[in-house]
């Protein structure tokens, strides 16, 4: 053991002086590779990083989806600064205090009709367990106590605690954990089904959602608890559902008596031009699980939407005490509440989901404009996010797109990738302008690609 670090007065944040990458064991990532040669970010602005050798990198991914509003917002910055002087914190169990109120009632405002009930998390996994866990909750107040059977999705991604691995259908995160929730089943994903380069939704109609049909009558109805799908799939790679498909999951649920959760901690908060792919699809579901954008991924939170049937039922039929047994210590935190406050106040005051939106037509054209370019072998979109896929070099999944993300970088775009998938989603404040450069620096790379 050696003797702790002396507290600094002042953290220099640009600084690398003592920095030690050792300790930090980083996740999601191949931590022996990176420490070889580590990317790091120091400040960020606008649309762009500062790295530690003084580089501008030009944001396409909104941090990890997350930084809708664009990297260092005054507003927010300064309601996180007198939120953590004023009240730096306050527990949220048989206590309360107001931000968290009027962060409730401010996400409410934006939810689609009826869904106006929101628990706070901290995080998409948290809100993911939490939705899941509200679905047993709602069907055992209501005394249906033998649905406890959840349904996810292949190439899913609900995040990576127990219950939203165990819906996610993701294999190299699910394998080496066996202890997974009881009771899951999968339906296919929505890809593959129709023409690749399909400009925004695939035609296509209802039919893959009847494979719940077949789960109903397997399982039979009474056992099924809930549904959990990302209206958009993004992490692996931008699946974007075929026209009808969502309707028709509603519509199924429905006419059963199970719960369809809406795992929007990628397209809430006006990914797709809408504040919910809810309102964007016309399809409400009966939970939305949220995080990311909430707070402009400045502090970490997320929040989970409940219908008022849902929460109505959960919170009157329990006839004393404690109507559900879940919470986190910082759910509702007063320093994430006022980051959450501020974050939804700038998407109001700048048109950010109408900017969005508006810009949707453009970042398609620009995203397909790649479709002639070498490698890629099919690229789909839908409101600000783009998929582009690359055909696997020498059957090694996700070398090709490895190679792209470390070009980008050192040419000053940070993209993601996924296997072999670019996966763009940038800040809803982006201009035409920004999406030609963002196009026009990929078409480059891809090119030089080996
Ligand atoms: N659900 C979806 C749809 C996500 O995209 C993510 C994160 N990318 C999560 C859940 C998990 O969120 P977190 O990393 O905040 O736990």
């Amino acid at each position: 053991t050696q003797p702790p670090a002396a507290a600094p007065a002042s953290i220099d944040f640009a600084s690398m002086d003592g920095v030690d990458l050792d300790h930090f064991w980083m996740p999601f990532t191949n931590n022996r590779f990176f420490k070889q040669n580590p990317r790091l970010f120091v400040a960020a602005s606008d649309m762009h990083y500062t790295t530690a050798d003084g580089r501008q990198v030009l944001d396409a991914t909104a941090g990890l989806w997350c930084v809708n509003a664009g990297h260092g917002r005054a507003a927010i910055t300064d309601a996180v600064t007198r939120a953590a002087q004023t009240l730096d914190f306050a527990p949220t169990f048989q206590l309360g205090h107001p931000l968290a109120f009027r962060l409730a009632s401010d996400v409410a405002r934006i939810m689609p009709a009826g869904m106006d009930r929101v628990f706070f998390t901290n995080s998409g996994s948290e809100s993911a367990d939490t939705a899941l866990k509200m679905a047993l909750a709602y069907h055992h107040a209501r005394g249906d106590h033998t649905r406890f059977r959840l349904i996810g999705r292949q190439r899913g991604y609900h995040g990576t605690n127990f219950g939203g691995l165990s819906v996610g259908g993701i294999g190299g995160n699910r394998r080496r954990f066996v202890s997974q929730v009881w009771g899951v089943d999968h339906l296919s994903h929505t890809h593959g089904q129709a023409v690749r380069f399909c400009r925004g939704m695939q035609p296509g109609n209802g039919a893959l959602a009847e494979e719940l049909e077949e789960l109903v009558a397997l399982h039979g109805p009474e056992t099924i608890a809930a549904v959990i799908v990302e209206p958009v799939a993004g992490s692996t790679g931008v699946l974007v559902p075929p026209q009808g498909y969502l309707q028709a999951l509603r519509d199924i649920t429905r006419k059963h008596g199970i719960l369809l959760i809406f795992d929007e901690v990628i397209t809430g908060f006006g990914r797709l031009g809408k504040a919910t792919a809810a309102e964007y699809f016309g399809v409400t579901p009966d939970i939305i699980t949220t995080a990311k954008g909430l707070t402009n991924g400045t502090v970490p939170m997320g929040a989970v939407i409940a219908s008022r049937e849902v929460h109505d039922t959960v919170v009157n039929g329990s006839p004393e005490g404690i109507e559900f047994y879940h919470g986190y210590t910082y759910s509702g935190h007063p320093v994430a509440a006022a980051a959450g406050l501020a974050t939804l106040g700038l998407y109001r005051e700048e048109g950010l989901f109408e900017n969005a939106a508006a810009l949707a037509a453009h970042w398609e054209a620009a995203a397909h404009a790649l479709a002639d370019c070498p490698h890629v072998i099919d690229v789909r979109n839908l409101g600000l996010v783009a998929g582009i896929e690359l055909a696997p070099r020498d059957g090694t999944v996700g070398a090709r797109a490895m190679e792209a993300f470390h070009r980008a970088f050192d040419a000053g775009l940070l993209i993601r990738v996924t296997g072999d998938i670019i996966a763009l989603s940038p800040p809803l404040m982006i201009s035409a302008a920004q999406i030609d450069t963002i196009f026009g620096m990929l078409r480059e790379i891809l090119n030089d690609l080996a």
